[in-house]
């Protein structure tokens, strides 16, 4: 019983997969390649992963700069952000210039179907098996954005150097399942579901190292947990949650912090400096709720001591599997998209405060 309900929820999980694509040359069986970034519809696919698929070997040569290829007609080589692919003393212009995203360079669809064929020397064959999992993207900001940031000579707020790092807590896992819906739905797959899709956004939208403390359905420690929240680079922690009370009245999102911070709270009239913790959590209630997510309120948990006594930490529980339609939601592949995608503008908002009052 127990190895049909790991199948059942490993089946559930590999359904919310990332964007994946496959890759081969002709003839041979597709490989299917899950690492793999999507922004405004187009697939950025690790050039190794690229490569490996047709039977290709290349590395990063960290002196020129530059990802190496050896094909039968000699040293292809990439770099990041030029348009050209250079093989031997030729150039051949590339539609979409590899980029370093999440620690590796990656080229996109037009790269894999243009000029992989050439340096394999057949055609490849080519697959976006999730073309549309990018509706969610908003826009990183226009010419007037990059215009005052030029004017205020300062960088784009893309990469904001005060959040090196994000480590993310899906709550649960394993024969440790969290809250339980009478659906059979597990809070451990709704949290993990969202981390991932979280970590994905930030990833690929911050250009920020995502550590979560797990990446699939097994128990962790506390000290576990912990470990991945005190890496030294990490800036801010989101531990991920649900909840199911013993009536099916209660709903919404409900953020916890430690109790000391909230103490805070309460005081803000006064000229008491919020906690960051307290920052953060009243940036995700703002997204949450343009998000149309309803959220409760900020409210202090005493299982939140843990850890570094300072580093920003909210605990979402992200709503009820006790009340029908907030499970069904729960359950639902594109409101966990959402809730992942209002967490992402809540944590970029927040960033964004923290330079302008640093500055
Ligand atoms: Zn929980």
């Amino acid at each position: 019983m127990r190895f049909v309900v790991i199948f059942l929820t490993f089946l559930l999980l590999a359904e919310s997969a990332w964007a994946a694509v496959e890759i081969a040359p002709r003839g041979k069986s597709p490989v299917r390649l899950d690492d793999v970034y999507q922004q405004r519809g187009v697939p950025y696919i690790a050039i190794e992963d690229a490569i490996d698929t047709v039977g290709l070997k290349g590395h990063w040569n960290s002196v020129r700069h530059t990802f190496r290829i050896r094909t039968r007609r000699g040293w292809a080589e990439l770099s990041p952000a030029s348009g050209y692919l250079k093989l031997n003393s030729d150039y051949y212009p590339l539609k979409d210039k590899p980029r370093f995203i999440d620690g590796r360079l990656r080229v996109t669809d037009s790269f894999v179907l243009n000029q992989l064929p050439m340096l394999v020397g057949k055609p490849v064959y080519f697959r976006n098996l999730d073309p549309n999992t990018d509706t969610l993207v908003e826009d990183e900001g226009g010419p007037i954005d990059q215009l005052f940031a030029f004017l205020l000579n300062k960088k784009p707020t893309r990469k904001g150097p005060l959040i090196r790092a994000v480590a993310i807590d899906p709550g649960h896992g394993g024969l440790d399942t969290g809250a339980l819906a009478p659906s059979g739905f597990k809070e451990k797959q709704v949290n993990l579901a969202v981390a991932e899709k979280l970590a994905k956004q930030l990833k690929m939208k911050l250009g920020t190292p995502i550590y979560l403390s797990r990446d699939g359905d097994y128990e962790l420690t506390i000290k576990q947990r912990l470990e991945t929240a005190s890496r030294d680079d990490v800036d801010l922690w989101l531990l991920l949650h649900a909840q199911a009370s013993l009536s099916a009245g209660p709903s919404g999102v409900n953020l916890l912090i430690r109790p000391e911070e909230a103490a805070q709270e309460q005081q803000s009239g006064r000229a008491q400096k919020e906690s960051n913790s307290l920052k953060l959590a009243n940036q995700l209630a703002l997204a949450l709720r343009s998000a149309g997510v309803a959220v409760n309120g900020i409210y202090p948990s005493p299982l939140l001591s843990l850890g570094r006594g300072d580093l920003p930490t909210v605990q979402v529980e992200l709503g009820y599997l006790s009340h029908p339609e907030e499970l069904a939601r729960l359950e639902d592949d594109h409101y966990q998209d959402r809730l992942a995608q209002a967490l992402y503008q809540g944590v970029r908002q927040y960033a964004e405060l923290q330079k302008e009052t640093t500055r």
